[in-house]
């Protein structure tokens, strides 16, 4: 009997924990850097102690679209990046996946020269292009060279929509990615059959009994199934799909906050960790045993203490949601005996004041600080939607109220870790200014 998740499962574009912003980079900007290398590594050690055996990374070799012809995808300083890596998961006792798109994610280059290669869509091949599967296979041949270490990929098929020409329109939602799915699966499994494969159902719902025989080839053809959006936890029909299933079935772990790349580390304060532990416990009783759980900017204590909290979950399930905060404020803050009670309390506090007031429905996808791209410009900040969009202006100006209340609690604490604690007034600083600049 398992007492932890299968495939505990990180997950993010390479710069989501990064402790710079690159607030001049179009999304997903995936410039490696010695900086980012140093905040891996203090990612990849906060993973081995918390037993998060996977680190799955988008952007390893290419942002956007793939070259084509697919030789000189990277230079040679990037590629000692790449195996360092994968070296320094490895040491820790760690895996390291590599983010796929399957016939979509990355293909934009490919399709613009080669267009036998779709059927309508600037973003999408065709599942029934013989030239297509040639370019996919090729990109799968790329990561699958010995030289860069990796264990495993986690392939997306869904995220930006699929092919509809007559042959493929022919096809359900998920009578189409299983079909891509399982062609990949197969191909890489016969080369590689140590790797871990995983798949993610971005833009596709696996919850309607119709398709339930499809969400099953699927699933078998993996190792590890994500259903992204919890609909069928929603429609409390994920324990009967789950028991349908013959591999681990998992989320993104209920809540994350999609890291704002063009942001300052230190301008906001969104406490998630219980919302996130408490989903993963629902996941665990209803069957569930994988999670592709998000990266976060350690520079930003409160993203750190979050992260800690669900990532406890997936090795210590039984474990309650308040005891998992507890000890990731340990951590952070060095607290001990009452300070410790304290400043869980405080957090939890913190969590509530902004999720009690936002619409935010814990399950339903990430919920984005500023848009990835929001404008012509994808090198452009942008606004604070989660605070504009989220919440009425009444409400906005009570969380204000309700933070400045917080910050002043905060000094009232014992924390030993004095860093963190300017690090953190610093965060709800950066909130109050917002919440100023939105009235
Ligand atoms: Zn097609």
């Amino acid at each position: 009997m398992r007492t932890d998740f299968d495939y505990r499962v990180t997950v993010g574009w390479l710069r989501d924990l990064a402790s710079q912003p690159t607030p001049d980079d179009a999304w997903p900007c995936t410039r490696w850097d010695d900086q980012l290398e140093r905040d891996q590594l203090r990612f990849l050690d906060a993973q081995a102690e918390l037993g998060v055996t996977y680190n799955l990374a988008w952007g390893l070799f290419v942002d956007r679209a793939w070259p084509a012809p697919l030789d000189a995808v990277i230079d040679d300083a990037r590629a000692e990046r790449v195996r360092r890596f994968t070296d320094a998961a490895h040491a820790r006792g760690l895996k390291a996946l590599s983010g796929v798109g399957v016939y979509s994610w990355g293909f934009d280059e490919i399709i613009a020269e080669h267009p036998e290669v779709a059927r309508g869509g600037a973003h999408v091949m065709c599942a029934h292009a013989t030239a297509a599967w040639g370019w996919q296979r090729r990109v799968l041949d790329y990561m699958m060279d010995d030289a860069w270490g990796l264990d495993g990929i986690s392939m997306q098929s869904a995220d930006l929509g699929r092919c509809e020409c007559d042959d493929c329109g022919r096809l359900s939602p998920a009578e189409h990615h299983a079909l891509l799915i399982v062609r990949c699966a197969e191909y890489v499994r016969a080369s590689r059959p140590d790797w871990t494969i995983g798949q993610a159902s971005w833009g596709l719902r696996v919850d309607e009994p119709e398709e339930l025989q499809w969400v099953q080839a699927m699933a078998s053809a993996v190792d590890y199934s994500i259903e992204v959006r919890e609909r069928s936890a929603a429609a409390g029909a994920r324990r009967q799909l789950i028991s349908g299933l013959d591999t681990a079935f998992g989320t993104v772990g209920g809540v994350f906050v999609e890291p704002p790349q063009h942001w300052a580390r230190l301008r906001w304060f969104v406490p998630c960790g219980l919302a996130s532990a408490e989903s993963l416990r629902r996941l665990w009783n209803d069957g569930g045993r994988a999670c592709e759980y998000f990266h976060r900017p350690f520079e930003n204590p409160a993203e750190e203490v979050s992260w800690r909290t669900g990532a406890m979950i997936l090795s210590h399930p039984e474990m309650a949601p308040m005891q998992a905060l507890a000890e990731a404020v340990t951590t952070v803050y060095g607290v001990t005996g009452d300070a410790r009670d304290d400043l869980s309390d405080w957090f939890r506090r913190g969590e509530e004041a902004y999720f009690s007031r936002a619409n935010f429905e814990i399950g339903d996808g990430p919920l984005s600080l500023e848009p990835l791209v929001w404008s012509e410009n994808r090198a452009a900040p942008g606004p604070a939607v989660y605070l504009r969009d989220r919440m009425s202006a009444e409400a906005r100006h009570d969380y204000g109220r309700e933070l400045v209340e917080l910050r002043g609690a905060l000094s009232d604490i014992a924390i030993p870790a004095a860093h963190a604690v300017d690090r953190t007034r610093a965060c709800i600083e950066g909130t109050l200014r917002d919440i100023e600049t939105l009235a």
